[in-house]
């Protein structure tokens, strides 16, 4: 059907009769009215009124290549063409399924060679769980399968994914949870670190897993799973040491490391996977968003040989999806893989881009009134606001800032995303220094209207 172009308004309507949007208060949205956005280019979104805004999420964390890239387009266009369909179920495959596990193989850490695919994070880490409990019970261990993950972590939104997930608000939603999942507090430095060094916090931090499996037993425990940085729950960078320690700690009482790379994965923090920008040696590495840049649904799980060898040992897998390895979804990842090859976004996220966008951020706040740090790596970034800096005192909920801040910058040409009460940032792997010079511009007005709102300004 080609695209028509209906007035906002017409559009607020209709979307108010029949969309029912993820993680939204509908009637807040229905009250406020929904942005429609219309189309995009590089590292801009335009919406229905015509208005240009600089996407600092890159989406939802995931255009990683930016946007209008011909060359995806063209992938899709051509495998939908010859083949738009086929399952891998019926002992077949298809060429894009086959070609990408080649390309993953060479840019995934060594060991790291087989992968199941999946069309979301969230299913991709449903397929963790099943795969890490098959594992232990192929090895003669099937008492193993509590996973222990992290409160503020994400893992996804189905029953199984939030479940795993450490959101509370999100818990709440269904009263009770699946059971084998159990949580410990992840590591926030700036709040909880007073009198230890950033060191000694995150040893401190990782070894509350050690108690957590005791606690358990560790015949009871299969994995253990984090993101290398903590994202949707507001990006918390692990202390040094602190990922050296959780694996020490799962080696010695036979626990899987799982790196949910859904975020971190496809350059992001400067490396291919936050796996190797923390030294983390995965058994299990579920990716989603960046392995596509959004372009078209596909997620999936990379194994580790060593688990792989078992798994290989268990008979049929009794698990999979439809479009579990969709041949258009394939044929883009693989067109962007090459894509971020041939253009060396990685590196120049590492090297380049990356420390411009830390730096301009670092001077950003040190002079602002209401920041009180900066966290993240690479291109993800929280910038916390607080009432008090002295002290560290953040806003409240009540207060509200973040989502006051967002809507400000929203209005003034910036997409941030208010996370509790930071503003959070995953630009485009594409951004420019002028862009990035942009962004932190429009960050610094959206913050001074907000200290403005609170008598800080
Ligand atoms: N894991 C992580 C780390 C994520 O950030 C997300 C999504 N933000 C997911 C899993 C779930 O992915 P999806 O929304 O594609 O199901």
């Amino acid at each position: 059907m080609a695209q028509t172009f209906r007035s906002t308004q017409d559009y607020r309507a209709l979307d108010v009769a029949h969309h029912v949007h993820p993680f939204t208060d509908q009637k807040a949205l229905a009250g406020k009215g929904v942005r429609v956005i219309t189309r995009a280019e590089g590292a801009y979104v335009w919406d229905s009124d015509g208005n240009k805004i600089l996407d600092g999420m890159a989406g939802l964390w995931c255009v990683n290549v930016g946007y209008g890239r011909k060359e995806l387009v063209d992938a899709a266009t051509q495998q939908l063409q010859t083949l738009p369909y086929y399952n891998s179920f019926f002992q077949t495959s298809t060429p894009s399924q086959i070609e990408l596990g080649k390309v993953l193989a060479e840019v995934t850490p060594p060991s790291l060679k087989h992968f199941f695919y999946t069309n979301s994070g969230s299913e991709a880490n449903d397929t963790v769980i099943r795969l890490a409990r098959h594992y232990w019970r192929v090895k003669g261990k099937p008492t193993k399968r509590t996973f222990i993950a992290r409160n503020l972590g994400y893992h996804g939104s189905t029953l199984a994914a939030v479940s795993l997930g450490g959101m509370s608000h999100m818990h709440a939603l269904d009263g009770q949870l699946l059971p084998e999942f159990a949580h410990i507090a992840h590591p926030h430095y700036y709040t909880q670190g007073a009198g230890l060094t950033l060191e000694e916090y995150g040893l401190k931090m990782a070894r509350l897993l050690e108690e957590k499996i005791l606690e358990l037993g560790a015949d009871n425990v299969a994995a253990f799973i984090g993101e290398p940085v903590q994202g949707a729950g507001g990006v918390y960078e692990p202390p040094p040491g602190y990922w050296a320690e959780i694996q020490r700690i799962c080696r010695k009482y036979d626990v899987l490391v799982v790196a949910d790379e859904v975020i971190c994965g496809f350059g992001r923090t400067g490396q291919w996977f936050g796996s190797q920008t923390y030294g983390i040696d995965p058994d299990l590495m579920p990716m989603a968003k960046g392995l596509s840049s959004g372009y078209l649904p596909i997620a999936g799980v990379a194994i580790h040989d060593r688990i792989w060898k078992e798994i290989n040992e268990g008979g049929a897998l009794a698990h999979g999806y439809t479009y579990s390895g969709h041949p258009a979804s394939c044929a883009v990842a693989i067109a962007n893989i090459q894509l971020m090859r041939s253009e060396g976004l990685v590196e120049r996220v590492r090297e380049e881009i990356a420390p411009y966008f830390r730096k301009s951020l670092q001077e950003l706040a040190a002079s602002h009134p209401i920041v009180g740090e900066i966290r993240g790596v690479g291109l993800i970034a929280a910038i916390q606001l607080v009432k008090h800096k002295p002290t560290r005192e953040i806003f409240t909920t009540q207060d509200d800032a973040a989502n006051f801040c967002r809507d400000v910058a929203a209005n003034n040409g910036l997409i941030m995303r208010a996370v509790y009460q930071s503003m959070v940032l995953s630009p485009p792997l594409i951004i420019t220094k002028a862009q990035v010079d942009e962004l932190t511009e429009k960050a610094r007005k959206a913050l001074d209207e907000t200290a403005k709102k609170f008598g800080l300004g």
